[in-house]
């Protein structure tokens, strides 16, 4: 799976952010890519797809709150045939109607600067057994994660001092300057080398956290498997990232689930495949057998001259969707007729006697005498 950024990144919004901030935040970001002023230029396109994208989820309620529940992973498996893309972009035509209509209207970026910065997202990953991914499951990881430092408050400032305002910068975190080249004088924006961007420095170092503001602890944090999950996809948990900085919200952490192999069955999206073996005389004569399903044993009336490689299709015994759990694959079984190994003698002789009805009452003892090929 591609690692692709947080929609809410992408648009440099806050998660709570309403539809006039992510209307705002994404008209600037289209104006700036859009193809017709980028011509040619491919990074340009793709920043704009990117942010199309993201808001064409965002602005839509019910694609936006399957993505805070289960991130980029609510759109995989819906790109129909090798699904790959992922994201359905026809129906875009309305919020570029939407967008563009009143696109120069204005509205522009606040600079991040040292204002509250997001804390990062972080990934784990878990692993689950095929029912449990079928059905969904709870689990509990244990994972390391940073805090604000509880003796500090997360200044990273000895306890009763505090950071200064850097000079260099003035706060501002970015110092501009000036400089001579072949074109002439270009002024460049530099990230604050005092103090690193932050705008503040710390004189007296918080003896708890080293003056970094943050502490690591062990955390247990259970985890919601939703039905359907397939291998590889990833929940998001909101708020359970690192803290953000100067007083920004924690990034979220992003469970990526490894799904164990099953010995009896196989998997494609919601559809599950096994293969039971059944007996030359089930097959030939039918009978009732008991097929392995994840919902347990079920009965099949096995029909009388079944072909080895016969597909079954039981209905709705296969995987939920992960969009919504009323909703079951099925499960196809393929019945693979058995030719017995070893045959003690009543068993060969019932077979001969079998063969010979089927062949006009010619015994195979008859046919080996003539051809000299079976004692
Ligand atoms: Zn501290
Ligand atoms: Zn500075």
């Amino acid at each position: 799976m591609a690692d692709k950024r947080d929609y809410y990144e992408v648009l440099g919004v806050p998660r709570d952010a309403d539809d006039a901030a992510l209307k705002k935040a994404y008209r600037v970001l289209a104006k700036k890519y859009h193809p017709d002023t980028n011509p040619g230029d491919k990074d340009a396109e793709a920043k704009f797809k990117e942010a199309s994208e993201a808001y064409a989820v965002l602005s839509d309620p019910q694609k936006r709150q399957q993505y805070d529940q289960f991130g980029h992973a609510a759109f995989e498996n819906g790109g129909g045939p090798g699904g790959a893309g992922g994201f359905d972009f026809s129906d875009m035509g309305d919020i570029f109607g939407d967008i563009f209509g009143d696109l120069f209207g204005g509205g522009s970026r606040r600079r991040a600067g040292n204002g509250p910065m997001r804390g990062a997202n972080v990934r784990v990953s878990v692993r689950v057994t095929f029912e449990e991914a079928v059905f969904g499951c709870e689990k509990e990881l244990e994972l390391t994660l940073k805090d604000p430092c509880p003796t500090c408050g997360g200044s990273g400032a000895k306890p009763g001092t505090s950071p200064v305002t850097c000079t260099k910068c003035g706060g501002k975190g970015q110092v501009t300057y000036t400089q001579q080249s072949l074109f002439g004088m270009v002024r460049n924006v530099q990230t604050c080398p005092e103090c690193n961007g932050k705008g503040k420095i710390i004189k007296d170092r918080c003896s708890a956290c080293y003056g970094t503001g943050f502490v690591s602890n062990r955390k247990k944090i259970q985890v919601s498997i939703p039905a359907g999950i397939d291998d590889g996809q990833s929940i998001r948990i909101r708020g359970k990232g690192e803290p953000g900085e100067n007083g920004g919200e924690r990034g979220d952490l992003l469970v990526e689930v490894a799904v164990s192999r099953s010995p009896i069955f196989q998997r494609q999206d919601t559809t599950i495949y096994s293969t039971v073996p059944i007996s030359f005389t089930d097959a030939a004569l039918g009978n009732t057998i008991r097929i392995k399903t994840v919902d347990g044993e079920v009965e099949y009336d096995v029909k009388p001259g079944t072909q080895t490689d016969t597909k079954v299709r039981l209905k709705g015994k296969g995987v939920p969707s992960i969009r919504n759990s009323q909703i079951r694959g099925d499960h196809y079984v393929t019945l693979v007729v058995t030719v017995p190994e070893h045959l003690n003698d009543a068993q060969r002789e019932a077979l001969i006697a079998f063969e010979a009805a089927m062949n006009n009452g010619v015994k195979r003892e008859d046919k080996k005498r003539r051809k000299g090929l079976f004692k």
